[in-house]
């Protein structure tokens, strides 16, 4: 799927995709774990794969060195996903662990795959990367 970049960002900030979470998608490193969160949200949404494994923590339970196989992976789900709204419930900012808890708004057709996470982030040489997460409610 080409995403506009001139389209309102996915992650829901009323900001264009150019001037919010497309710079990370090219490289930009972002400042804290909420702003890789919500970029990586968007990179679902744009069905960037590449920087959803590329912001991945090794000991996350998707994460493999069969990269070929993963991506196939997030481009199934960016695809077949209706991805509506995302909506940050919490942040938990820490200088090498921090957490965000939101809600994710996703149908496939008409089934309603809406969840509820809180997700951990290590900070590891300067870059945030996702870690693991808990279904809540
Ligand atoms: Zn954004």
């Amino acid at each position: 799927m080409k995403y506009s970049v001139n389209a309102q960002c996915p992650c829901g900030s009323g900001l264009k995709y150019k001037q919010c979470c497309l710079p990370y998608h090219k490289g930009k490193l972002p400042k804290n774990a909420l702003v890789l969160m919500k970029s990586r949200y968007s990179g679902f949404v744009v069905a960037d794969a590449k920087y959803i494994i590329k912001t991945t923590h090794k000991e996350n339970q998707d994460y493999t060195d069969d990269f070929n196989l993963w991506e196939k992976e997030i481009l199934q789900f960016s695809h077949n996903g209706d991805f509506q709204k995302l909506e940050i419930l919490e942040f938990v900012d820490g200088e090498f662990e921090a957490y965000v808890t939101f809600k994710a708004t996703i149908f496939f057709g008409s089934e309603d795959a809406s969840f509820i996470e809180k997700s951990k982030f290590y900070k590891i040489e300067r870059k945030w990367l996702y870690h693991s997460g808990e279904f809540l409610g």
